[in-house]
């Protein structure tokens, strides 16, 4: 998801484009296929404009997670990691554990989840794949 589109969506749903607002979505476009914490996010945007807070970023991170333009998870140690949506359309993520980097896959494994259940006469509405692993230079850390 680029800025336009998001400003679209933004703009749509009433919320007031702030200079602080465009700050924030301009980093999480920055890092659109890393993971960053609310922390990470704050020191880059306190680069841009020291005025930042942290109530700032959370309040940010909440309206956009409300609009479901924010993708979030956690990590190993509990720390809430976010980024923006990839695409409206369904797909699934393989996670970086070494350094939130995240790859995308427009492929969907559910099909076969979906016979299962419905032999057994059970109707799937929802899923959610997660997959974790090292990137390559991970690995390459990890071997070192
Ligand atoms: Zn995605
Ligand atoms: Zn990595
Ligand atoms: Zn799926």
């Amino acid at each position: 998801m680029n800025l336009d589109e998001l400003f679209k969506t933004i703009k749509e749903s009433g919320l007031r484009m702030t200079s602080q607002r465009l700050l924030i979505l301009q980093a999480l476009v920055d890092s659109a296929d890393t993971l960053i914490s609310a922390e990470t996010l704050l020191k880059k945007c306190i680069e841009k404009m020291p005025s930042t807070n942290m109530t700032t970023v959370y309040r940010n991170l909440e309206a956009l997670e409300n609009l479901k333009l924010l993708h979030k998870t956690t990590d190993a140690k509990g720390t809430a990691l976010y980024k923006l949506i990839c695409s409206n359309s369904h797909h699934h993520h393989i996670q970086c554990i070494g350094c939130g980097k995240i790859l995308t896959f427009d492929f969907c494994p559910i099909a076969e989840f979906q016979q299962i259940a419905e032999g057994k006469r059970f109707r799937l509405v929802d899923h959610h794949i997660e997959l974790f692993g090292y990137c390559e230079s991970c690995q390459k850390n990890r071997e070192e």
